[in-house]
């Protein structure tokens, strides 16, 4: 029987934790230098209002992968949820994504049914087209060029630091222009909030006998040996740099309660040309909880700094990914150490698709 060492309680760490202990029925000790479970999908109850408060940003789960979402229907259960967001336009609040019902809410009913029948024998109704491609289409300039400057170009400044088409592709086009009128951020099969919260769901997970958690311990405080060492935290870290830094996004949430029962008309409102915030989310309404007051927290993007602030977003560009790669090819020279997750892996990976890479890397690795 081998002894494994899991660095990191999130979702990652958390669903292998739970395969090996399970499947392998080998212990596991998992430690988080933070003081809870779940990392990024951590929520908790807020003592004022009773209102589920995700801490680290609005986190919706979808996927088309029946396998994921069952595995993970085994530790909660769900309160079916479509994210509906809104963009605020010129001053108004719209439909977003762009989409053709976003068409006649900006746009004279005239106007917007022209765009509509140019977009629609274009693409065909319900393609989605990322906003880079778009802008290749010379016949829809205008419409391209409006959504460009009022979606992308300030939001992903905000956001990124760089303008859309000085990022990786894959990052703008996670928000298509999307050909139809269904009105949903997400068209997945699969679309949910665990409905005792996200942390709950990962304590589900960890709930086993062979697995233990320790909390507010970093890797570097632990001596023992073990004969796997699984890593879900940042490569560049563990290995002291030693290439220099993997360079991540970060985020500030401003979490206020306000005496209101509502602030905005849904859970998350993006800013892309007004000030210095990206989006705005309003945590009631993804358990739709009741209460005479609100929480809200407002995102500014920042650049991370170490011992700053935390990594949230890996910024995907050839000069980051080589770097990445080298950190790989040095981990790759040491027996029984993997690394894993969007820190580990250096990869902007959603909810669903870190749990798939957990399946397949148990799979390929482990079984
Ligand atoms: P993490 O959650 O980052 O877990 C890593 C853990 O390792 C952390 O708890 C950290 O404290 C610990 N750790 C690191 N280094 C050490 C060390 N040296 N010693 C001890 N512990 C250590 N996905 C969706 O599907 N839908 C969404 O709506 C969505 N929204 C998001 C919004 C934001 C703002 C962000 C940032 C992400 C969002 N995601 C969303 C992605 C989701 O958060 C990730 O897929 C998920 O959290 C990945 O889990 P992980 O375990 O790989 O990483
Ligand atoms: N984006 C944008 N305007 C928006 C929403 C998204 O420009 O109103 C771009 C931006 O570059 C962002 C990316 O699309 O980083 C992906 O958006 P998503 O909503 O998936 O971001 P996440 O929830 O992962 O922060």
């Amino acid at each position: 029987m081998k002894s494994n060492l899991i660095v990191g309680a999130g979702l990652s760490g958390a669903v292998l934790a739970s395969l090996i202990a399970d499947k392998l029925n080998e212990e596991v000790l998992v430690i988080d230098r933070k003081e809870h479970i779940a990392g990024n999908i951590y929520d908790y109850k807020d003592k004022e209002t009773n209102i589920t408060i995700h801490k680290y940003g609005p986190h919706i789960f979808h996927t088309n992968n029946k396998k994921v979402w069952d595995y993970l229907s085994k530790y909660t259960k769900w309160n079916f949820f479509f994210l509906k967001p809104n963009v605020i336009i010129e001053g108004n609040c719209v439909t977003l994504p762009f989409n053709l019902t976003t068409l006649y809410e900006v746009f004279s009913n005239k106007m917007a049914s022209d765009l509509e029948e140019k977009l629609i024998s274009t693409y065909g109704y319900g393609a989605k087209v990322p906003i880079l491609k778009l802008r290749e289409n010379p016949e829809l300039e205008f419409i391209a060029q409006y959504i460009y400057e009022n979606v992308f170009k300030n939001y992903t400044s905000k956001q990124w630091g760089l303008e859309p088409d000085k990022i990786d592709p894959s990052v703008t086009a996670r928000v298509p222009i999307y050909i139809s009128f269904d009105n949903r951020y997400f068209q997945d099969k699969y679309q949910g909030i665990p409905l005792f919260g996200y942390t709950k769901m990962v304590e589900n997970i960890l709930k086993h006998k062979n697995i233990k958690v320790k909390l507010n311990t970093d890797f570097k405080e632990i001596t023992q040996k073990f004969d796997r060492v699984i890593y879900c935290g940042a490569i560049d870290e563990y290995f002291d740099y030693k290439f220099g830094q993997l360079p991540y996004r970060s985020l500030n949430f401003d979490i206020q309660t306000i005496n209101q029962e509502y602030y905005q008309k849904t859970v998350v409102v993006n800013y892309p040309n007004n000030y210095d915030f990206t989006r705005i989310c309003e945590h009631k309404y993804f358990l739709n909880e009741k209460s005479s007051k609100t929480v809200i927290s407002v995102e500014y993007p920042q650049s991370f700094e170490l011992g700053k602030n935390e990594r949230y977003y890996p910024i995907a560009n050839d000069e980051n990914l080589a770097l990445y790669k080298k950190y790989k090819d040095e981990s790759q020279k040491i027996d029984g150490l993997y690394f894993l997750g969007r820190l580990g892996d250096y990869k902007y990976y959603n909810m669903d698709l870190a749990v798939e890479r957990v399946f397949e890397f148990f799979d390929k690795e482990l079984k």
